[in-house]
């Protein structure tokens, strides 16, 4: 199984850092990219490919950085994560996809269950935002391969609590979506997980 995962906004946050936390030193981008290089981490123990991108470019629109979805598109990932976090003060993680009742709506529910039965017991403020269709964002729109682009939780909101402190829980929680969709849909292929344990 090929698994590309896109943490969210530039690498190094230049020059696009996401969101930030009105005091501390903490960026969507770094936090993207934590939780993305810990679960492509999970994913790769577990015998899948992985291929990680945070890149200025998803879909050609700035063509001095590597094309997100060119990248995806032509290594023929199986599935596609961009990774992402929220901000306006809400609770909790939410998962878009192109439509809910496609496999990418199967695998934002696979992921968006997952963030919440391992990352909830932790705070309860921590709630279900649901899978949303969201089919205007390029990554979900120009991507051939079923798509999700999730939002962990809120940088400016208590959910900075489970950001910060939770990363390696997040990615854990992601990897495992992933081999969920997989052994649903793809019951021929063995997939190893022991993410469990
Ligand atoms: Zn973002």
């Amino acid at each position: 199984m090929r698994v590309f995962l896109n943490p969210g906004h530039a690498l190094g946050g230049n020059p696009d850092s996401g969101f930030s936390h009105p005091r501390l030193q903490l960026r969507e981008c770094n936090l993207a990219l934590t939780y993305g290089s810990l679960c492509g981490r999970y994913l790769e123990l577990a015998g899948c490919a992985v291929k990680l991108l945070q890149s200025h470019n998803l879909s050609g629109e700035n063509p001095g950085y590597p094309c997100v979805v060119d990248m995806a598109n032509q290594w023929g990932a199986d599935v596609f994560v961009s990774i992402h976090v929220n901000a306006g003060g809400g609770r909790g993680p939410e998962t878009y996809c192109y439509r809910t009742d496609g496999a990418g709506g199967q695998l934002a529910a696979c992921i968006q269950h997952q963030l919440l039965w391992g990352l909830a017991p932790y705070d309860r403020g921590y709630v279900d935002r649901g899978i949303k269709e969201h089919p205007s964002f390029c990554v979900l729109r120009n991507t051939i391969m079923p798509a999700v682009l999730v939002e962990v939780g809120f940088i400016d909101s208590d959910d900075v609590g489970i950001l910060t402190q939770h990363g390696d829980d997040i990615a854990r929680a992601i990897a495992q979506g992933i081999a969920d969709y997989w052994r649903d849909t793809k019951t021929s292929v063995p997939i190893d997980m022991l993410l469990g344990e």
